[in-house]
């Protein structure tokens, strides 16, 4: 619909005789993909959303030529009854704070241009003329950042392994295999400001000692792809991919890899034996990939929302990035907000931010006056929240603690309406599917937790049943080879925790 309405605008404009003046440009994601298409009018800054392809003839007639405002199409605050015009005026927009999708729904990210006048390849020029490769490595040391993909481990360090293993051939990997389903915090970043990306990956490629980066990102993702390819063939033009960089002897570039939307390959060990053409299952660690990875060389894999924070930090300093967020987890991250909440969309909050803002100050609260019934954060075997935790910040501790995890950043609510047993059982069906079968635990487990759970939903459990769920949960969790089956209980033990009635209810009267 968004090709259409650029189609619709650029005719109006046409027939109005100021194509020559104005101009249409595409951009990246604004986050309030509830409200959209979404259209931004410069130098007013009025921000339209619903926006059909019918609407264009009435913006350029009354807006663009008759200066006035289309107030149907501005958007209207439910708790103030009021229309707003201003982007950052919207409630969903205030407690945001944005890092990584700085320039998503700013820039036209097919446009290299218009990344440079944001300060972009800026940072890559610093550390090139400016910097040794362990000053780049302490600089994110100091800043603080961890891993946005889910492990939250902390970047610097990796880097520094990875710079200390010496080896002629190392690499650099943007795991960009989002899979968790609803989530795509990593695609709006690629579509919306695909050379941030590319910007980091050279400057960890320096930082490390690496002349080659590949991007592993899911074929399902095709807008992304195809605005990669076209940032990676401009910034080669530019001179900030290839040979001698800035005129100095630092030689990075940076290849496709395809992902065919197995879950397990987001699991960067299993990342790495996809990229080399093998089956994508993980392997036991150590050695981790910092140490022996692509080809057996020293390879540093981080996710997209990881590398989008990088040219940043090198420009405002670690000083500045670790005054964001709590004692443990620094600056930002995004989230997939979906479910029963009133703005479902895309926000980057600062950590330490309560889950209860996230869900009622940005979110706009529950769908159709229901009662908020859990949170589950961190994807398909992250855990289910309930009301007493939402006042808990946001950091990789915290969410731990209450049995769930930061994930690559998956966040669905549930109200009143929603059964927590099948809602287990439906993730239990997802990891069932993606469990790629090398480990025992995994393999059966999941397997024997989700038939437990058909079983307890069609009306046929017995109490001995739930005490099945949480020890063989728990067996899996301790046992499985990756991140994956460690996981894949959380849903079902989490949900067992804080629900136990509605178990319970499932089984009343069974021996
Ligand atoms: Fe494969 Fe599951 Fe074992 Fe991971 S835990 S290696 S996904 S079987």
């Amino acid at each position: 619909e968004s090709r259409e309405i650029i189609g619709r605008l650029q005719e109006e404009l046409k027939k109005a005789g100021c194509n020559e003046t104005v101009q249409v440009l595409k951009t990246g994601c604004f986050g309030f993909c509830e409200k959209g298409p979404i259209i931004k009018i410069y130098p007013d800054h009025v921000f339209y959303v619903e926006v059909k392809p019918e609407d264009a003839e009435e913006i350029v007639k009354e807006h663009i030529l008759g200066g006035k405002r289309v107030e149907r199409l501005l958007y209207e605050e439910p708790t103030l009854g009021k229309k707003i015009e201003k982007q950052e005026d919207i409630s969903f927009y205030h407690k945001q704070m944005r890092i990584a999708l700085r320039n998503c729904g700013f820039i036209n990210p097919e446009n290299i241009k218009e990344y440079i006048a944001e300060d972009g390849y800026l940072a890559l020029g610093k550390i090139l003329t400016q910097m040794t490769p362990e000053e780049v490595i302490q600089i994110v040391k100091d800043s603080g950042l961890r891993g946005r993909g889910g492990g939250g481990f902390p970047t610097g360090y990796k880097w520094e392994l990875a710079l200390r293993n010496k080896n002629d051939l190392k690499f650099i990997i943007c795991n960009a295999d989002e899979g968790d389903p609803g989530a795509f915090m990593d695609r709006s970043i690629l579509e919306g400001d695909p050379h941030s990306v590319l910007e980091a990956m050279a400057i960890a490629g320096y930082a490390i000692g690496a002349e080659k980066g590949y991007i592993y990102i899911r074929a399902e993702y095709p807008l992304a792809i195809n605005r990669l390819n076209i940032a990676i063939e401009q910034a080669r033009e530019y001179g900030f991919l290839g040979e001698k960089i800035f005129n100095t002897n630092f030689n990075f570039d940076i290849e496709l890899k395809y992902g065919a939307g197995a879950f397990v390959c987001g699991e960067e060990t299993a990342l790495i034996n996809s990229v080399e053409g093998g089956r994508g299952e993980p392997n036991a660690k150590p050695p981790f990939p910092a140490e022996s990875g692509l080809w057996d060389k020293p390879t540093c894999v981080n996710n997209v929302e990881t590398f989008a924070n990088v040219p940043a930090i090198i420009l405002k300093g670690a000083e500045w990035f670790n005054t964001i967020g709590t004692e443990k987890s620094k600056g930002t991250k995004v989230f997939a907000l979906a479910g029963k909440v009133n703005n479902v969309g895309l926000v980057e909050v600062p950590m330490g931010i309560t889950l209860r803002e996230i869900i009622y100050d940005i979110g706009g609260g529950i769908r159709d006056q229901k009662k908020f019934k859990a949170v589950q954060t961190g994807g398909p075997s992250g855990g289910c929240i309930p009301e007493a935790d939402l006042d808990i910040p946001i950091d990789y501790e915290s969410l731990k603690e209450v049995g769930s995890m930061m994930g690559s950043g998956g966040m669905i609510v549930m109200d009143e309406d929603d059964c927590m047993v099948n809602i287990s059982k439906f993730y239990l069906e997802f990891t069932e599917d993606e469990s790629c079968g090398k480990c025992t635990p995994c393999r059966i487990g999941n397997k024997r937790l989700h038939e437990t759970l058909i079983k307890i939903t069609n009306g046929r459990g017995t109490e001995e049943d739930l005490k099945v769920l949480k020890d063989l949960g728990g067996m899996i969790k301790d046992a499985s080879l990756c991140g994956l089956g460690q996981s894949s209980p959380n849903p079902v033990l989490s949900t067992m925790k804080y629900f136990a009635d509605e178990y319970h209810e499932h089984v009343v009267n069974k021996k």
